[in-house]
């Protein structure tokens, strides 16, 4: 009952996210949703908007779903809460455990429940650590990440993430190396695609030579780099990085935090879609649909046995890991999407979202749209031959976003790169006005900048 469109009149509260604080304050300038169905939500003013960005690349079967409300309520009236920690478990936890297990590739069978990626991310290395200390080899504690990578906000996460994201706040530094980034397109000068491919993968072995693979402990990476501007590696990366992880002896963790449940067309797209079966799989967003904070780190039954093997005990552990509710979401989340078949249709309709999109390519302002299914990079250019950008004071994604949201689709803006993520279940009737509306908004973004 308090919860009236009134509170947003007075919100100066509300510490916000990735956000400009200080024109938030001068200029309140927000968008409040306030209520979402299907593929759409509302915002405080009625708009009506397609919601392009599937809350945050998550809201994978759409808003408003029935069965996952109800698995939601149903769990709450049972058992509302109950902890994993020490010997208590409840079977919503146990049962997604289980099928997760099922779902992932390979001999990934066992699970640790976290409430979000960043909180995967972060046990995920925590894990490794402790499986290399358990095996006598202590100094095994470093990470490799890539620039380009974005893994969350913990002070972890945050320093296997790209710079670009901390700039000068503090983060823990000492533990990562940063890998180049592998987008060809922007950084390939000069090269063929397989030789930019190589040179990436000497950069991987020249760093863990220099490093020293007695002190590195994995290798993490997303199967397409998200938050980093949607960059989809070389045909053939993640699998030559696996075989380089292998020979070190360096385990190869996949932060699927965006590309699992049905993104890419598939509940995980390590095996299927890239190749290559990793150590460890996280995951959080999609595995709830969003509807509850939920995180999963999916490991080898390998690591399981030596983290599980005699003599102390896994000093490890969030109070919330597995909520009962949380996981009854995922499990609901999770039946609908085999019922509905939502991965295998992806692969057709997320590939026409991919080429509805591709076709923007012929806009002056528009270097490159890249991505696969329904996970889109727009990256815009004051120059196409020279890929010069824009002033990064002219906001150019934000321009464009601002068109698109007056028109009645929210995208979301990362400098000179707009991101597209939306719900899995558009139909090809909006996936085609998705592609009107960007168009009409970019050409009239093109005409204000160009005079
Ligand atoms: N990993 C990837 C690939 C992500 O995109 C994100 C968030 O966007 C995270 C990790 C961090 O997840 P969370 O925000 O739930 O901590």
């Amino acid at each position: 009952p308090v919860l009236t469109r009134d509170i947003l009149k007075s919100d100066d509260h509300l510490v916000q996210s990735f956000a400009d604080l200080n024109a938030l304050k001068q200029q309140g300038a927000r968008t409040a949703i306030v209520s979402a169905k299907g593929t759409m939500v509302t915002d405080s003013d009625g708009n009506e908007l397609i919601d392009g960005i599937g809350g945050l690349w998550c809201v994978n079967v759409g808003h408003g779903r029935r069965e996952i409300i109800d698995a939601i309520r149903d769990q709450l009236e049972t058992l509302d809460f109950y902890s994993t920690f020490y010997t208590f478990t409840h079977p919503a936890a146990a049962a997604l455990a289980q099928k997760l297990g099922q779902l992932a590739p390979g001999n990934l069978n066992k699970v640790y429940f976290g409430n979000s990626g960043s909180v995967a991310n972060d046990s995920a290395v925590r894990i490794l650590q402790h499986y290399y200390r358990r095996l006598g080899r202590p100094e095994k504690r470093l990470v490799l990440s890539r620039n380009g990578a974005y893994h969350g906000s913990t002070f972890l996460a945050i320093a296997m993430t790209t710079p670009e994201y901390s700039k000068g706040w503090d983060k823990a530094d000492n533990m990562v190396h940063h890998l180049k980034k592998p987008h060809y397109w922007r950084e390939g000068d000069g090269m063929s695609e397989a030789e930019f491919l190589d040179m990436l993968m000497e950069d991987m072995r020249a760093s863990i030579e220099r490093i020293g693979a007695e002190n590195i402990a994995c290798f993490i990476a997303e199967p397409i780099m998200g938050a980093g501007g949607v960059i989809v590696p070389p045909e053939g990366y993640h699998r030559r990085a696996g075989d380089i992880c292998r020979a070190y002896d360096i385990k190869f963790v996949a932060d699927e935090v965006v590309t699992a449940f049905g993104r890419l067309g598939h509940f995980f797209a390590s095996q299927d879609v890239f190749g290559t079966t990793p150590d460890i799989i996280n995951t959080a967003k999609g595995l709830t649909s969003g509807y509850q904070p939920l995180s999963a780190t999916i490991m080898s039954d390998e690591i399981h046995e030596v983290i599980s093997g005699p003599d102390g005990v896994f000093l490890h552990g969030m109070t919330y890991s597995g909520h009962p509710a949380a996981s009854a979401a995922a499990l609901a989340n999770i039946a609908l999407m085999e019922q509905e078949q939502i991965p295998e249709r992806v692969r057709t309709t997320g590939k026409l979202f991919e080429k509805t999109l591709k076709a923007l390519e012929d806009i002056e302002i528009v270097g490159e749209v890249r991505g696969s299914h329904f996970m889109a990079g727009i990256e815009f250019v004051s120059d196409k031959q020279s890929k010069a950008l824009f002033p990064e004071a002219m906001n150019i994604g934000m321009k464009v976003a601002r068109r698109a949201q007056a028109r009645g689709l929210i995208a979301r803006p990362l400098g000179h790169i707009l991101i597209l993520s939306p719900t899995l279940i558009l139909s090809e009737a909006e996936i085609a006005r998705i592609g009107d509306i960007l168009r009409e908004s970019i050409l009239d973004v093109m005409a204000e900048v160009r005079g």
